[in-house]
């Protein structure tokens, strides 16, 4: 922990764990050797350096336009690239994707590629739904336009590879795919590492360079960054070897063998409830919705039962469905029976509470009329009902979620800046004294 990754050349251990933890993570993503990569504090690193990476090098190449390089994402990619676009100032275009299979088709991307296009994104799967895109059908148009193809392999890089060698067959989503350029797989996912771990990987040299900073110009000493970070632990680079090592392939098909059967299990749970299965899930990623209860209410009242479902509110503007998430790993192993068992009885119980006062549905919400003064309170509510949690906490989601998904997202962000704007305030001293 207290060896600093910044410097090689007083920590030489940090070449070695490195290059061996790229060299294990290309192999398993179908590198050769021209492919190089770096260690990373997580996947929205990895994503931001890909896309800054890509950037740089379609104006050195003079790929294209002169105008503001583009990056082209799914509507389901991670926010992490729109944070990428915003930070390194590119134009950012969503495109949406099928409202069936939840996968970005090809042929919408192609459309909107253009002359200042520096990247074309795909994610193996997308965090959302967990189903991939097609990889293979955007590495042929990311040949044909000249552009650079990422894919966001950040939950599925160290599990999809293990799913393939047990059986599952999936599409080809790798470096196998000619027009992959740089791929994101994350360490403290399913590498089973801990948190601060990922890998961003390249095709080549050439396009990794342009992640590179250096600096000779100040009066310090000379430096070279390889990610975003300067001085940073040792730490989870030596976790993730000890654990890629510790573990072995053996190892990660055994675990993700459990996640297999842990997801068919689920998924039969699921249906069997009668719930609605987004998508058709390729990795470890279940989410599921029902038209006829208010899934907030079930996730709140599930929390109170002690399980915690991700709820995905959607955009009503946006027009995205309502979901529940769920990310299995190999700890699921023994709870999916129990976990379905509380999930009917909370389905059933918050059934019956909507055919008593029907009319207290989401529509409820939308009534309300935002000026500034409600926003206020409304920010202040929920600024003290995040900062002091509680039991009751739970249910107050319901609300919040209805909230989110009726307001438009622009407001919503604008809100959440404010509310953790305010959350994170320093303690006072005498609150600390009580
Ligand atoms: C987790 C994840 C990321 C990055 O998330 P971090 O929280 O920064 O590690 C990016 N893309 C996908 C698909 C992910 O699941």
């Amino acid at each position: 922990m207290n060896k600093n990754a910044l410097d090689f050349t007083v920590f030489p251990s940090v070449l070695m764990l490195e290059n061996d933890i790229v060299a294990m993570t290309a192999s398993l993503l179908n590198g050769n050797n021209t492919t190089v990569g770096n260690f990373t504090s997580g996947g929205t690193e990895s994503n931001m350096l890909a896309v800054k990476s890509a950037r740089d090098y379609h104006r050195a190449n003079k790929c294209g336009g002169s105008g503001r390089p583009e990056v082209i994402i799914p509507s389901t990619g991670h926010p992490s690239f729109i944070k990428a676009a915003d930070f390194f100032d590119m134009t950012l275009t969503v495109v949406p994707v099928d409202k069936k299979t939840f996968k970005v088709k090809a042929e919408d991307v192609e459309r909107r590629i253009n002359e200042n296009t520096a990247l074309i994104v795909g994610s193996a799967p997308s965090y959302p739904i967990g189903v991939i895109d097609p990889i293979e059908s955007l590495g042929e148009i990311a040949i044909e336009k000249g552009v650079r193809l990422h894919v966001d392999a950040c939950i599925g890089g160290f599990i999809l590879p293990f799913f393939r060698l047990l059986g599952e067959k999936l599409p080809e989503f790798d470096f196998s795919v000619r027009g992959v350029t740089s791929i994101s797989a994350d360490l403290h996912k399913y590498g089973y590492a801990p948190k601060g771990a990922s890998v961003i990987l390249y095709r080549s040299k050439e396009l990794r360079i342009h992640q590179l900073f250096t600096n000779a110009s100040w009066p310090g000493y000379p430096m070279a960054n390889t990610t975003l970070q300067s001085t940073r632990s040792e730490g989870p680079l030596a976790a993730s070897w000890a654990t890629l090592n510790y573990l072995g392939k053996k190892g990660y098909i055994e675990l993700s063998k459990k996640v297999l059967i842990a997801r068919e299990k689920l998924i039969r749970g699921l249906e069997g409830l009668g719930y609605e299965i987004l998508g058709k899930p390729e990795a470890s990623i279940v989410a599921f919705r029902r038209g006829d209860v208010n899934i907030f209410q079930i996730a709140d009242l599930m929390k109170s039962k002690g399980w915690y479902l991700q709820v995905q509110p959607g955009s009503e503007e946006l027009n995205n469905v309502a979901s529940l998430h769920m990310t299995i790993t190999a700890a699921h192993e023994y709870s999916i029976e129990p976990f379905i068992e509380s999930l009917k009885t909370c389905t059933e119980s918050v059934r019956n509470k909507n055919i008593q006062n029907r009319d207290k549905s989401i529509n409820d919400v939308s009534r309300i009329s935002f000026n500034p003064e409600e926003l206020n309170s409304l920010v202040a509510a929920i600024s003290h009902s995040l900062s002091t949690p509680d039991e009751d906490s739970g249910s107050q989601m319901t609300l919040i979620n209805q909230l989110i998904r009726t307001m438009p997202s622009e407001l919503v962000e604008k809100l959440f800046k404010t509310i953790v704007n305010e959350v994170f305030t320093p303690t006072r001293k005498d609150e600390k004294d009580n």
